[in-house]
């Protein structure tokens, strides 16, 4: 399946398998039986792949492995939903908490891998629990206490788990309420950030007490572009795929930005992008 499909940075290259697990029966049968190494997918907005990686079978949950339902405030979804039916169920139902997320082209799975956040609000503030599936084929509910989400990471990084669904406590509201916020958080991004480019969003994470992007239009790289990649000219810790990038490209930009910003301000920026090499 080529990249295009399978990374919102879109770069050049394709892989050799691609695996929906439509059911958690079939999730089960799935960790039990791969011996071969996998990387688990959600939508690839913060994951760029290696055409040449040694890893060529990716894993993605079908947003259908269960259906997204509520019970008072409390909602719970398949890890394979998008953000973009996540926040049209809630304007439906009234019920407020993802419109943060708004406009953004990630999977709730990588949501909670990632601890998603933007504007001082992270998804454990209101992450109740995840279901996954382990090595073993047995399946696990985690409550948040056990999930250690820190600033873009959590334990689903480091167990390798595949998350199947995730239940959060969201607030009521109403409909009209709901979609006015929604509305609201998708023109700020569009303003902000190159939101219908081919990125993978933040680069870096930004070091304590600073922003990366600042640093590296301090550094004076916004807007510079080598080899079909863009430090973009609207947020400097965005990268784009202007055309025709490959993965080297992106590793080059990456390491450019990490000298000069060494160089220039003495700060070793850390990737929040995964890469699989
Ligand atoms: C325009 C734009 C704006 C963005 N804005 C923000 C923002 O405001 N805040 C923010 O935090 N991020 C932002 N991002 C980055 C990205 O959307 C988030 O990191 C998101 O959480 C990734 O979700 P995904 O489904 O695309 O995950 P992927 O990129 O596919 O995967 C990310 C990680 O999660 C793991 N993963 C995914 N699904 C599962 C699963 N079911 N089980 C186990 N592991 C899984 C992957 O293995 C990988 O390690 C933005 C991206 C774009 C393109």
């Amino acid at each position: 399946m080529p990249l295009s499909q399978l990374s919102t940075f879109q770069n050049e290259g394709a892989v050799s398998e691609v695996i929906v697990l439509d059911t958690i029966a079939d999730a089960q049968a799935f960790s039990k039986a791969n011996s071969a190494p996998y990387f688990v997918l959600g939508k690839g907005s913060n994951t760029v792949i290696n055409p040449d990686s040694p890893i060529q079978t990716y894993v993605q949950i079908s947003p259908d492995l269960l259906p997204l339902s509520h019970s008072g405030t409390i909602l719970t979804a398949s890890a394979g939903t998008r953000v973009n039916q996540l926040t049209k169920y809630c304007v439906q139902h009234g019920l407020a908490g993802f419109e943060f997320a708004a406009g953004v082209p990630a999977s709730l799975g990588g949501m909670v891998t990632m601890n998603f956040g933007c504007w001082g609000r992270e998804l454990c503030d209101f992450l109740i629990s995840i279901q996954v599936v382990d090595h073993a084929g047995d399946v696990h509910t985690i409550p948040l206490a056990d999930l250690e989400m820190t600033y873009r990471s959590s334990r689903v990084m480091r167990e390798r788990w595949i998350v199947l669904s995730a239940t959060v406590q969201l607030s009521a509201s109403t409909p009209a309420d709901v979609h006015a916020k929604t509305d609201d958080a998708i023109q700020t991004r569009l303003a902000k950030q190159p939101l219908r480019g081919r990125t993978f969003g933040s680069t870096f994470k930004n070091p304590p007490n600073e922003f990366a992007a600042r640093l590296i239009e301090s550094a004076g790289l916004k807007g510079f572009e080598k080899n079909g990649v863009q430090i973009s000219d609207k947020h400097a810790n965005f990268l784009i795929n202007t055309g025709g990038a490959t993965f080297q490209a992106l590793q080059d930009m990456l390491a450019l930005i990490e000298e000069t910003v060494a160089k220039q301000h003495g700060v070793r920026l850390e990737r929040e992008v995964r890469l699989v090499q």
